[in-house]
């Protein structure tokens, strides 16, 4: 894209010079995603401070005809904020928490505060916000509405979109929708809030939003289980949800593989169980009774677990410390992955009473297109989400691995697909899943889309080239 002096300009009378960045090292850390996977380009990154600062370059941007790309955090895992020409729009400065309403049990915070503020603001209040993510203290709170963000607390709460009440919403040609009600019913005509979550800049930029609050548990309880298979997790998962109901709040999976590069990679990890375990859950009860701490009442549950034969071993937490490491073992998964080199991956979903035969099919056919290959399944199991990730087989040129990526998509999104699960549980579409997008959708849902995104966006400048592209527009390759 030719550099807009005009626009610039006009950009610079509005915001002041130091917030229009244009020099190359300082407009860097925007343009790549976090893993370094792709590179894009842009004109500038604009760093306005407020919402109508925000509906300003979003008006100039319309006028000039000049795509506009949304960033939160840059922590995004589907290269949706990496711009490919136009104008990055960076929320950061927009990080006030508004009000906090404890009555309404309700927080209303700008899109740019940082998940782990929300969290912290909602912790001084005496409540929880609960969306929690590895990357909270990078992600910011618009960043992960437009993401519909997952995380590890979803099993009890929900995905972003279930706790989010209103929002304020720059509109693709500047104008400003305030819809920060903070309402916990609201059938006033269509639900609009929600067109813009999980939408990933692609219709509007979300500039503020009014969030759930919840109380806060008294207790917590951690256990480390160890486990004869997927099928044993599963029947696992069923007893202590039928147990715990709401009071369980996580029920992640790790396979021995994720375990054995955790402990290899963190300084200072300990193996939690003394035997090797055909796969392990990290599981949590959480409890606002006091007269029922939730410690206790996981350990009955896994002792009788243990009894009935379908627990191999379990370690509980025994403190707060011990409890925050065992959660450090799944948490820091992500990250040593890539100490292990390439890494291809798949966040997908399915039903939960396929995810036994979802991760023994995926993986047999994985292993069978190329031997030496480590697959490396693990998340949120009880949610049904498992990131099937696949390292590269030891040695193996790192940059020809990821060139098998597509190969591995089909292998693995076909069986997503066959099982009636998703290609994107919690990640998004972004960029590198358009095309699979386009691939898996249902086509009267695909021109549904195109039409909501034509609608709000007629002239397609707001985050082009992601989620989806107009019908017969291959758009710019992943
Ligand atoms: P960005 O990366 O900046 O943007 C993401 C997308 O949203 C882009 O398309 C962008 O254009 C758009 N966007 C950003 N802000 C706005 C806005 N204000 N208005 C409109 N559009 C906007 N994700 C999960 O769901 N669950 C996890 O458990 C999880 N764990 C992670 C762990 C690690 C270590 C890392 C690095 C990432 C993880 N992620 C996870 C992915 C990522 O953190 C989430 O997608 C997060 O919600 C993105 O927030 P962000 O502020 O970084 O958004």
């Amino acid at each position: 894209m030719p550099a807009s002096p005009d626009l610039l300009a006009a950009l610079t009378d509005r915001l002041g010079a130091a917030h229009v960045l244009t020099a190359p090292d300082e407009t860097e850390p925007y343009l790549v995603e976090t893993r370094g996977l792709h590179r894009g380009r842009a004109l500038a990154v604009a760093r306005p401070a407020d919402t109508a600062e925000v509906a300003a370059v979003v008006a100039l941007c319309a006028e000039a005809g000049v795509p506009v790309v949304a960033q939160g955090g840059n922590t995004g895992l589907v290269s949706g904020g990496v711009p490919q020409g136009g104008l990055v729009l960076s929320l950061a400065r927009l990080d006030r928490v508004r009000a906090i309403d404890a009555t309404n049990a309700t927080i209303t915070v700008e899109a740019g505060v940082p998940l782990a503020e929300v969290q912290a603001a909602a912790d001084r209040a005496g409540m929880l916000f609960p969306l929690s993510l590895a990357s909270e203290g990078s992600c910011r709170i618009g960043g992960n509405l437009a993401t519909n963000a997952g995380g590890t607390a979803v099993l009890a709460y929900g995905n972003a979109r279930d706790l989010v009440l209103g929002l304020e919403v720059v509109l693709a040609d500047g104008r400003v929708w305030n819809g920060l009600k903070a309402l916990r019913k609201d059938n006033a005509g269509y639900d609009l809030k929600h067109l813009f979550v999980g939408s990933e800049g692609t219709l509007g930029i979300i500039t503020a939003a009014v969030l759930k609050l919840f109380p806060k548990p008294a207790s917590r309880g951690v256990g480390f289980v160890g486990l004869a298979d997927p099928t044993a997790a599963l029947a696992l998962f069923e007893r202590l949800r039928d147990r715990a109901g709401h009071d369980l709040t996580a029920f992640e999976v790790i396979p021995p593989f994720g375990l054995e590069i955790v402990l290899r990679h963190t300084p200072g990890a300990t193996a939690p169980l003394s035997g090797p375990h055909g796969t392990y859950a990290l599981v949590e009860f959480s409890s606002t009774r006091v007269d029922a701490p939730a410690g206790e009442a996981l350990a009955a549950a896994l002792q009788e677990a243990l009894e009935a034969g379908l627990v191999e071993d379990a370690a509980l937490g025994a403190s707060e410390a011990q409890n925050q490491a065992l959660w450090a073992l799944r948490e820091n998964l992500s990250e040593v992955q890539r100490r292990e080199g390439g890494s291809i991956k798949h966040d997908v979903s399915v039903p939960l009473s396929r995810l036994p035969e979802f991760l023994a099919t995926a993986t047999r056919a994985c292993e069978a297109a190329m031997p030496g290959l480590r697959v490396c399944a693990f998340g949120h199991f009880g949610d049904g989400n498992i990131h099937f990730n696949l390292s590269q087989p030891v040695g193996m040129d790192r940059a020809a691995f990821l060139g098998e990526w597509s190969r591995f998509n089909r292998i693995v999104h076909d069986v997503v697909h066959a099982l009636g699960g998703s290609i994107a549980a919690e990640h998004g579409i972004g960029l590198i899943k358009r095309d699979e997008l386009v691939r898996y959708a249902d086509p009267v849902a695909l021109d549904l889309m195109r039409r909501l995104k034509t609608a709000l966006d007629p002239h397609g400048l707001l985050n082009p080239g992601k989620v989806v592209v107009p019908e017969g527009d291959a758009g710019p390759p992943p």
